[in-house]
């Protein structure tokens, strides 16, 4: 599953509060070059590494997708989407629109999920209040959140995140929903059939 949304969504705290609801949900830990905000630690919000180390690891195909957001790296490996989905664990990789598109193309079996928010306005005072980016980056972040706001087409579902339990039991439905797809090889019990 891949959910995407401009910066101050909420994705972060929907994805949290799905994983305290849902057994056997997973959110992928992306590797970027972004120096860690305030009480972020390295394994638990990303991989923090350095430009050189991340350009690597774009030249070894190690990653599923990647980006730059905001001025910095950010991607998601290989390896990590097929550890949990070889144990057949959900994921979801909270994923930018540029990686979305990749993730698109390279693995036809998701599901790309746009959260949204209410509107434009309530999103800014999202971004101000969390006072963790200085002024420039606020409009930077605003700027951006209007360009993706604009690709919610590419996607398959778009949920407005009103409120946090609302848009996470959406998307707990679309989950649901998903893995009852025939085109994922769902078949009904005792029933070889037709494929
Ligand atoms: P933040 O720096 O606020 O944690 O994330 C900034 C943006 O980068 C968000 O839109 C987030 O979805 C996106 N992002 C985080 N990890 C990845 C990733 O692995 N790949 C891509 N393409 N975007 C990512």
């Amino acid at each position: 599953m891949i959910i995407s949304g401009p910066s101050g969504v909420g994705k972060g705290t929907v994805c949290r509060h799905l994983m305290l609801v849902r057994q056997k949900l997973n959110l992928s830990v992306s590797t970027t070059t972004r120096p860690p905000r305030p009480g972020e630690e390295e394994g638990r919000e990303y991989n923090f590494t350095s430009v050189d180390r991340f350009k690597e690891m774009i030249g070894s195909g190690d990653f599923l997708e990647w980006a730059v957001v905001h001025g910095h790296y950010y991607g998601t490996l290989k390896t990590t989407v097929r550890n949990y989905l070889s144990k057949g664990e959900d994921l979801i990789l909270e994923i930018d629109v540029q990686g979305a598109a990749q993730v698109r193309k390279n693995s036809p079996g998701s599901a790309l999920i746009f959260l949204a928010p209410p509107s434009l306005e309530a999103l800014e005072a999202r971004i101000r209040g969390r006072g963790t980016e200085d002024d420039l980056r606020i409009k930077q972040r605003l700027v951006a959140a209007r360009e993706e706001m604009e690709a919610y087409y590419l996607y398959d579902y778009v949920v407005v995140n009103d409120q946090v339990e609302n848009a996470a039991g959406l998307i707990g439905a679309i989950i649901d929903a998903e893995k009852c797809k025939v085109n994922r090889g769902v078949r009904p019990p005792g029933w070889g059939g037709v494929e």
